[in-house]
This record gives structure tokens, sequence and C-alpha cells, in this order.
């Protein structure tokens, strides 16, 4: 069932057009009102260039203007309902949406560039079993306007405190943008075309959504493609990812082989290691086998423990490092990732999940995040 937002018959979110609909929707309102064309292109600056918060900050259209495109359209800003700010610089957002559902982003500065993580859905309907968003469950999809408020308002931020412009984004906070692909396209478009921001420059990320990423293959912007592997075998795959069940590994690595072969995109896997489940040394070889197929680069990220698997832990870093020359020397690229914002419940879907629970104490709590977190 497609709940978004933006699917309301009044008053159409700006935010979430892609250029092409948003300046033939500016067109036809400014037409209608017997205005001049240019204003299209005007509003279409503030939104894209200057980021306008509201209608009111377009100071360059008459003010009647300004009431009309109030009273026919929407500009849906998130309210920022907590930020908080690890020892390393990463932050994390959590905005309220306008029906009080949750969602998170997080801010992650590096030396070399700033990386948004924004969320595709409230929640995550996916069940697999060492995620954080996965266990609180599935709130409501987010229309496309709703992801890149979370864009641009952490923009906002980030120059308000000193971050810098985003030069990365990555569809890896809350939710499977696979399962929300009209959304999820259309904002992809919109931060491409509207904002500028290079394809290259964005990674979506899927536990395995066969058709969504068939879709991304046959799309010609070379947008990147990160899979949430975690297991090379199928069966254990199927221990943490539900989903395994339905698009099995041979179905998704032919899917992969797919997007490879689409030419200039790069796929990056994503192996989230915990201690006794997917750490033993003998999986290397079929990780290995699995990368190579479609020229894949490994992250070997540590599991970042959840209150609902007490047993898990977080693989010892000699362990990923194991992993990671048992890679490099079969001839696969691989990186450990660096645990990012430990101090801040930086785990996928924990802030959401914390939130959750002051308004429901039935539910689990998540808790703050031990040694390491992605
Ligand atoms: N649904 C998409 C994108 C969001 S999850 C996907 O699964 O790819 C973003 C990443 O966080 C995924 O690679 C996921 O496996 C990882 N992740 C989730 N829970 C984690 C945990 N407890 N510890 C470490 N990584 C985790
Ligand atoms: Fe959903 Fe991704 Fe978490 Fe799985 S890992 S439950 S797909 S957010």
């Amino acid at each position: 069932m497609d709940r978004s937002p933006d699917a309301g018959p009044d008053r159409p979110d700006l935010l979430g057009l892609d250029p092409d609909a948003l300046s033939a929707a500016l067109r036809a309102h400014f037409e209608s009102r017997g205005q001049p064309e240019y204003r299209a292109r005007q509003v279409a600056r503030w939104i894209y260039e200057a980021r306008a918060e509201s209608f009111d900050d377009m100071t360059d259209l008459p003010a009647a203007e300004r009431g009309a495109l109030a009273e026919a359209f929407e500009l849906r800003e998130p309210r920022a309902e907590s930020v908080a700010r690890s020892a390393d610089g990463t932050a994390k957002h959590l905005w309220r949406l306008a029906d009080g559902e949750l969602v998170e982003s997080v801010l992650i500065p590096t030396p070399r560039r700033l990386t948004l993580c924004l969320s595709s859905q409230a929640g995550c309907a996916m069940g697999c079993t060492f995620c954080a968003t996965g266990w609180t469950g599935f709130g409501r999809q987010l229309g496309a306007g709703e992801i890149v408020a979370q864009y641009r308002a952490s923009q906002r931020w980030a120059e308000a405190h000193g971050y810098g412009r985003i030069g990365n984004v990555v569809y890896m906070g809350m939710g499977e943008p696979l399962a929300n692909r009209r959304a999820v396209f259309a904002s992809l478009e919109v931060l491409n075309r509207g904002y500028g921001l290079g394809a290259r420059r964005i990674t979506v990320s899927t536990v395995g959504v066969v058709p969504g990423i068939l879709e991304l293959a046959a799309r010609p912007e070379q947008f990147r493609l990160a899979l949430s592997l975690h297991a090379p075998l199928s069966e254990l795959r199927a221990r943490l990812i539900p989903l395994e069940r339905r698009y099995p590994l041979p179905e998704l690595m032919e899917a992969l082989r797919r997007f490879d072969q689409a030419g200039g995109k790069r796929i990056t896997f994503e192996y989230t290691m915990i201690a006794g489940v997917n750490d033993d040394p003998a999986l290397i070889d079929p990780l290995a086998g699995l990368a190579a197929e479609v020229d894949a680069f490994v992250n070997l990220i540590p599991f970042n423990p959840i209150p609902w698997q007490p047993d898990w832990r977080p693989s010892p870093a000699k362990r990923l490092e194991q992993f990671r020359s048992g890679l490099e020397r079969r001839g696969v690229s691989a990186a450990v990732r660096e645990p990012r914002g430990r101090d801040i419940d930086a785990a996928c879907g924990q802030l959401r999940a914390n939130a959750l629970v002051e308004l429901d104490p039935s539910r689990p709590r998540a808790r703050v995040a031990g040694e390491s977190s992605d």
C-alpha cells in the first residue's frame, strides 16, 4: 500500500518533485495567475540553490505571489527533535515529520569529505535479526520530499556548525530504500539534477531487493549500489536476513551481475561481523568468490550490539583484519570500516528505537552503543 505523503491530492510538497515536474507545476501555477514564466525559475532557484525554508523566504517575489504559492503548495520541512553530536564529529538528527513519525539522518565528517546518511522509510519491514531498525518494525514509507528534506535540513545545519558542504549521500539510515522505490528514485533525481550532487556520490544500500537492483541497473545515471551481504552462504544469510528466502543468493548475484554489466557502477558489499555467527575464517573463500564475480569492494563492519540479541558481540578487531587481508590475498579489495559516533547511539535505527520507547515504555529500549557502531 502506498501511503506516501507526496501522494496527497491537495498542496503537493514541492521538495519531492523532480526538477521537470517542479518546473511544470510552477509554470502552470504562474500561468493561471497571469504571471511571467520566469517566476517558475525564480522559485526553483530558491528551492535548489538557496534551500529556502518557506515561501516567505522568497523575497524577490511579490508578497501576493508568495501567499498564492503557500496556498497551492507546501515546502514540508521536518522539525529537529534532537541532535546528538559525537566526540568524533558525527552528528545524528532525529526528525519529527508532519504526522509525528520519526526518522533519523547522520552527518559523518572525515578529513576529505562530509557524508550524509539518510533514511528512506520510518522503520523497516525487513526484520533483519541484527538490526535495531528491523526490531522497531515498520512505520510508513517516506515521501520523496521527506527524503530530500533530510538532505536540505542537514546541509543547513552543517553550514551553521562549520561542517561545510555535504559531498556524499548514502541511503543507509533507517529503512530499505528499494522497498520504497517510487519515492527513493524520485529523491535520487531531485538530489542529482536539482541539487547537483553527482550520481557517483550517491549510494543506495539494499539488503537485496532484486527487482529494485534491476531497476537501478537500468537507469542511465551511475548511482552506486551497496549490498548488505553479511554472509556468503544462503543458509547462514537466511538466519540474519529473512529476505534471503524470497531472493536467495543465486538470484541476487544474477541481479548484481546485471548491475555490474551496466558499466561504471561499482558495487560494495557490506559485511557486518558478529562474533561466532558469520566470522568463521572458512567464510573468507566463498565471500571472496562472490565479490570477485561482480568486482565488488568489501566493507567489513564490526557489529553494533543491540539489546534484542544479548549474546551477539562484535567480532574482535583481529578477526576483521584477518578477513580483510584474506580477501586482499584473493584479489578482492576490502576495508575495515571504522566505527563512527560510538557515543551517540549511532547504530542504524537506535535513536528512533529510544524515542519510541519514551512514547511507549512497553517497547524494548535500545541500549547506548557499546564499543562499536556503524
Ligand atoms: N536497508 C538497507 C539500508 C539501511 S541499513 C540495508 O540493509 O542495506 C544500513 C547498514 O547498516 C546495512 O549495511 C546494515 O546491515 C547495517 N547495520 C544494521 N544493523 C547493524 C548493527 N547492529 N551493527 C552494524 N551494522 C548494522
Ligand atoms: Fe531494514 Fe536494512 Fe535493518 Fe535489514 S539491515 S532491517 S533491511 S534497515
